[in-house]
């Protein structure tokens, strides 16, 4: 039985915002597959969420070369659930894959040489199944490769048509500058840029010290802002603490906090100062008729130059409860006000 997608799912319920001053929409909520579609996790679990997701207007799925476990499942996975449905509607998704980290063994599979990119994006496709990807990411900074080879590289992948459009992760506001300065005189725009944001993760809105030195010194968001680079954030929830999951203190049996494979999040997250803002957080979300996750996603998407919040999710419940934060009420300056003392890093 292969499915279909339900009618109404355009039905003005997901909003779709532009990417920067390119021609690229994004619904305001995207789905990750970093967790939850790798060779461990459930393909019955996973092609459910993927098809819930695609019904409720999420049309941005994303990816990487590394995403599993183990590296390159994820994107095998989501091939296969290409093939069996998902992918009749290909001309309505937009799939988007990176290379940057460790991939594998040997100098060739990791950083940001041409070699390196263009062999992982064709590694990609094929496991995919595609013949192009929708955007291109170069997945973090190589300060030992020079970024003209890097950007040449993206460049290249566009005029092959292996790639629409190309963006940067994890990079700082002047690589960020200089990047997109490289890419416009070669012809391609940059049209995105990924980095990580929550309410408790705000280094976007700050001057960082990129090690830059001598470069002008700016927030991440002025910078894309300036570029007219689009901003899909990572880890909104802040991989699930900005969520109900773990407000009772410890964490439950399934969850990424209480799983070995995950080295980002555990226990020790779980500190009395999270505690406090979490719950505190809960009641404003609760006051607005939200959950804690929807309070989460309202907020980083209160910013028009956010284009997509990019959330994951591990059941089909998790996933709608997310989608549902675009019909919240907007945050009232007063809640705006509430908030700011408990959204801190
Ligand atoms: P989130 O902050 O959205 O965390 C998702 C996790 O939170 C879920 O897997 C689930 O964890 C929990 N969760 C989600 N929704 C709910 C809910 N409604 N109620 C309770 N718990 C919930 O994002 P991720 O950290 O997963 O990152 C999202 C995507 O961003 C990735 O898939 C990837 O595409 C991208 N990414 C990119 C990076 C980069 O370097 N460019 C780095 C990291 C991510 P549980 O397992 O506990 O159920």
């Amino acid at each position: 039985d292969r499915y279909l997608a339900d009618d109404d799912r355009y039905d003005g319920r997901m909003p779709y915002r532009r990417s920067g001053r390119s021609g690229l929409v994004l619904p305001a909520i995207s789905l990750g597959l970093w967790h939850n579609f790798g060779s461990v996790d459930s393909l019955e679990t996973q092609r459910a969420v993927l098809h819930r997701a695609f019904d409720l207007g999420v049309t941005h799925f994303d990816l990487a070369n590394n995403y599993g476990p183990v590296a390159g499942s994820a994107e095998e996975n989501f091939g296969r659930h290409l093939a069996q449905g998902l992918g009749r509607y290909r001309d309505e998704l937009v799939i988007s894959t990176k290379a940057g980290y460790g991939m594998g063994v040997g100098p060739y599979q990791d950083g940001g040489s041409r070699k390196y990119l263009l062999s992982s994006l064709d590694r990609s496709l094929q496991r995919m199944g595609l013949d192009h990807v929708d955007v291109f990411y170069h997945h973090r900074p190589d300060t030992e490769t020079p970024l003209e080879e890097t950007m040449t590289a993206l460049h290249d992948v566009v005029k092959s048509g292996k790639a629409l459009y190309v963006g940067v992760s994890n990079y700082s506001a002047s690589r960020t500058r200089e990047a997109a300065g490289i890419l416009a005189e070669l012809g391609t725009p940059l049209t995105i840029h990924q980095p990580s944001y929550s309410m408790f993760n705000r280094h976007v809105e700050n001057v960082v010290d990129d090690g830059y030195d001598g470069r002008q010194r700016e927030p991440l968001l002025d910078a894309v802002g300036d570029l007219g680079v689009g901003t899909i954030v990572f880890s909104p929830l802040q991989q699930g603490l900005l969520t109900d999951r773990y407000l009772s203190g410890s964490a439950p049996a399934g969850s990424r906090a209480a799983s070995t494979t995950s080295p980002f999040l555990s226990e020790k997250n779980l500190s009395e100062s999270y505690l406090e803002r979490a719950r505190a957080l809960d009641e404003i979300a609760s006051d607005r008729g939200q959950t804690l996750a929807q309070l989460a996603l309202s907020w980083v998407l209160r910013d028009d130059r956010i284009t997509s919040a990019l959330v994951g999710a591990s059941s089909v419940a998790q996933l709608e409860g997310n989608v549902a934060a675009v019909s919240g009420p907007a945050l009232t300056d007063d809640e705006l006000a509430a908030i700011e003392p408990l959204a801190v890093d």
